[in-house]
């Protein structure tokens, strides 16, 4: 294992602000940032522009391991493609999911995670499994969550749409990563959990990045 001193894990559901402050948190601490979603949602993507079905778990590995991911802090390129759009459509969206509970697929990405962060010394991750499983010996571990209502709400100010399509589809989706049997969403032991609901961005940075300072 990846000695990671220098790594803060944020794990937590759809909605519950781990983008936001996950890069913000990075910039605080001066590490750099990786979004593991985004890795999947890269992968997601690949299949969908191949015409692969995302539930075909042996074709789906295959992609996983021959698809190139060029990512950086504000853009994803697949196979040398732009697909920072993409990635954030409703398409990848509804099939991430499915995509992210092919075990062959996690173990490719949670390889390349480990990598990325090794070659930089460390860095925030922010994903799903980061604490329980790619980094467990990550300096500090942290669950953000925040009440469904108020993660539908702000799906819809990212994305719009119809707020109770949205809760519906956020539920189907924490559903989906919380259930499944390879390292599904939940909390670590010794992560601590911070509910998002009611504060501010700059004040949920602020509280992580001191506990991290110590
Ligand atoms: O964070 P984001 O919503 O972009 O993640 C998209 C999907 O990728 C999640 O719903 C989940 O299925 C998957 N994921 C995962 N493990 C991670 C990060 C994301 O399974 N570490």
């Amino acid at each position: 294992m990846t000695p990671s001193v220098n790594v803060v894990a944020i794990d937590g559901p759809a909605g519950a602000g781990k983008s936001t402050i996950s890069r913000q948190l990075a910039r605080v601490l001066n590490l750099p940032y990786l979004d593991t979603g985004a890795m999947y949602r890269g992968i997601t993507c690949a299949a969908l522009r191949s015409g692969v079905d995302p539930t075909d778990d042996s074709a789906v590995a295959h992609l996983a391991v021959s698809t190139i991911l060029d990512i950086s802090d504000d853009a994803l390129f697949v196979d040398g493609v732009d697909a920072t759009l993409d990635i954030r459509g409703e398409a990848v969206t509804r099939a991430v999911s499915s995509v992210a509970a092919n075990s062959e697929v996690r173990r490719e990405l949670r390889e390349r995670q480990r990598s990325w962060v090794q070659e930089r010394g460390g860095g925030v991750v922010e994903g799903r499994d980061i604490a329980t499983v790619v980094f467990p010996d990550a300096r500090l571990k942290v669950f953000l969550t925040a009440s469904p209502l108020v993660r539908a709400q702000r799906r819809v100010a990212q994305i719009g749409g119809d707020v109770d399509q949205i809760a519906r589809d956020i539920a189907e989706r924490d559903h989906k990563d919380s259930t499944r049997t390879d390292s599904p969403l939940r909390e670590s032991v010794n992560s601590i959990l911070v509910d998002t609901s009611n504060r501010s961005i700059d004040d949920v940075v602020k509280q992580i990045a001191e506990v991290f300072r110590g």
